[in-house]
């Protein structure tokens, strides 16, 4: 709660510092070491010791929060504290896009089309030009993957995603598959509607033990990738991502007052086409 956050800077712990008050920074989630030798092999987002606001620490739901300067990257003027505050969670796509570069990606499947798959698939049409074809349960949220490009879209109760998926590539499956629900069924769906040889990321957490047919991946060398942060410099990526224009993170969201949170939450059990996700603004930016 609260890892997703941009803001200004209000005071620092060191009077070095003080030429940042007043400058505006883009917050990763994830706070690392630096030295562990995850950090050291560049995997930053993987930690021994990584803190995560509002997980190990306070988090930004709050009129302050407290940084340190190593997680801060600059916020650019051209862009909205609506904007710019997503930077996180897009960078989670622009990071799914990195870990599977050893692949021809021409088709995507992304599962489940909540803030998370909506990130996922504009960062594989933006960066790897993929057609996608989205699944979800929820046809308003399909009318927004359609709406930021998706090729196809279906809705899981009425459709075989998986045979969907094979009849859209001759026969083959898709090249990669996004599973930001995260139910066995939906990884089970997963891999069954993957190309042989293509790879399967997990993002999602909605369920931890599934059952598996094993050879389902053994035999047609499929892939299965897990992943759970991004690294800084993917915030970065997403930063330009999102002022090139090839990304819309603002048409599908809505601000918030900080001080109607709670009514926001509320209303966020129930998402709507215009506001699937929440940004809460301190009322200095309202
Ligand atoms: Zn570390």
């Amino acid at each position: 709660m609260g890892h997703e956050f941009c803001g200004i800077v209000e005071d620092v712990g060191t009077p070095a510092d003080r030429s940042l008050i007043g400058r505006r920074f883009v917050s990763n989630s994830v706070i690392s070491c630096g030295h562990c030798v995850r950090c050291r092999r560049g995997d930053t987002h993987l930690c021994a010791a990584r803190q995560v606001f509002g997980m190990h620490r306070a988090g930004a739901f709050a009129e302050f929060v407290r940084v340190p300067m190593s997680v801060l990257i600059p916020w650019p003027d051209d862009l909205s504290a609506q904007a710019a505050c997503l930077a996180e969670p897009l960078a989670n796509g622009v990071h799914v896009v990195n870990l599977t570069k050893h692949l021809p990606v021409h088709s995507a499947l992304v599962i489940g089309a909540g803030p998370i798959g909506l990130m996922c698939q504009q960062a594989l049409q933006a960066i790897r030009g993929a057609k996608t074809i989205v699944a979800d349960v929820s046809d308003g949220r399909l009318a927004v993957a359609q709406r930021l490009g998706a090729s196809h879209i279906l809705n899981a109760r009425s459709h075989d995603v998986a045979a969907e998926c094979r009849s859209w590539t001759e026969g083959e499956g898709v090249d990669l598959v996004v599973d930001a629900a995260g139910s066995g069924t939906t990884k089970r769906v997963s891999l069954a509607a993957l190309r042989p040889g293509g790879a399967a990321v997990w993002i999602g957490l909605h369920e931890n033990r599934m059952e598996l047919d094993s050879y389902e991946v053994t035999l047609p060398e499929k892939q299965v990738l897990g992943t759970y942060a991004a690294k800084k410099e993917e915030l970065a990526e997403a930063l330009v991502l999102m002022q090139s224009g090839k990304v819309d993170v603002t048409s599908w969201t809505e601000c918030i007052p900080l001080d109607e949170s709670v009514a926001g939450f509320q209303r966020m059990l129930h998402p709507g086409p215009v506001d699937l996700k929440a940004v809460f603004l301190p009322s200095a930016q309202t």
